[in-house]
């Protein structure tokens, strides 16, 4: 019996990103995190996008986790030491440095130092080797994976390390959150879904930009008849199945505008808890003596 769909080895912004994306699809999402950290090795950020004037790291870090959680992922400090596969050649079997051990139908990596716990998966072929003064040293190779994150081991995925995407921050949360929606459409494929409907967008929309139409549970139902394809394999209970779910899905993803502000309104609320105490009051001071001064 698996304990969880997806272990995202990695709390980085590569698998804190790759987590948001599964957790929010409802995959039971565990995040290992724990050892070398090229993010907090930056003494300060200011090219992550959506802070002017840069981002201490360890805020960031706070809100990444913190994010990830309201998500729905589960952070276990521990270092992962090995990723084989279960016993019954489902799945994986992580294995941790305290004695933790947790099985998972997919893998995330998201350790841009890291990779020498994929070993037992892919053995030699995962790992180029370099001279430096004298001596080989062996890195995990950084195009083991290709740009979607898919490796030649059915089910793990790898967002760091990546040639393309892991020497800036940004760069590796974007790759984050390709490679976990790859994730997701693997397991769209996997629970039947035709190809047709295998690709995911985590969207929210406004209800009030919706045609009537399309609050209509039958529209959908003739929707997604038009998208079938003739020769899918699905029986029809099977079918009725999918197309429920994938129709509740898609009307979820309608907010009322007083949804939208209740939204804001709390985002905007848990943005303050990760900010200076001082500040938010030394603000909140300018911010009367402002409106003192305009009366
Ligand atoms: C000195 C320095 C300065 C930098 N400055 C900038 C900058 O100004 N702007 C910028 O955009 N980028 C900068 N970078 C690059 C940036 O840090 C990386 O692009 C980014 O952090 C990569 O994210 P990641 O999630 O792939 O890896 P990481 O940030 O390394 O995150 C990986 C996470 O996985 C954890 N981990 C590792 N191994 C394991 C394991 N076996 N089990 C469990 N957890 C594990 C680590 O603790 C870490 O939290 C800098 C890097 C360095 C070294």
């Amino acid at each position: 019996m698996i304990d969880c769909d997806v272990v995202v080895v990695g709390g980085g912004p590569a698998g804190c990103s790759a987590g948001v994306f599964t957790a929010r699809y409802g995959l039971d999402t565990v995040v290992f995190d724990c050892g070398r950290s090229s993010l907090k090795q930056c003494a300060y950020l200011e090219n992550y996008l959506g802070f002017p004037a840069g981002v201490d790291v360890d805020t960031l870090y706070a809100l990444m986790h913190d994010h990830a959680e309201e998500s729905g992922c589960e952070f276990v400090t521990d270092l992962v030491e090995s990723v084989v596969r279960a016993d019954d050649g489902e799945g994986f079997l992580v294995t941790t440095q305290e004695g933790r051990e947790r099985t998972a139908d997919y893998v995330v990596a998201a350790t841009r130092y890291d990779g020498e716990y994929l070993r037992p998966l892919g053995g030699d072929a995962m790992f180029d080797v370099h001279e430096h003064g004298g001596e080989e040293h062996e890195h995990f190779a950084r195009d083991y994976a290709d740009s979607g994150g898919t490796t030649p081991v059915d089910g793990l995925y790898v967002a760091s390390p990546s040639a393309e995407t892991d020497r800036q921050a940004i760069v590796a949360a974007g790759r984050g959150a390709r490679v976990s929606l790859a994730v997701v459409g693997a397991v769209r494929r996997e629970q039947g879904f035709p190809d047709e409907f295998v690709d995911h967008y985590d969207w929210v929309r406004r209800e009030t930009q919706r045609d009537d139409e399309w609050a209509d549970r039958d529209r959908w139902r003739e929707w997604f008849a038009e998208r079938l394809p003739a020769d899918h394999d699905l029986d029809e209970d099977r079918l009725a199945e999918l197309r429920e779910r994938e129709i509740d899905r898609r009307l979820d993803t309608y907010v009322t505008e007083s949804e939208v502000s209740t939204r804001a309104e709390r985002g905007q609320r848990r943005l303050l808890t990760h900010l200076d105490d001082d500040l938010v009051l030394e603000r909140a001071r300018e911010i009367r003596d402002e409106d003192t001064a305009g009366e």
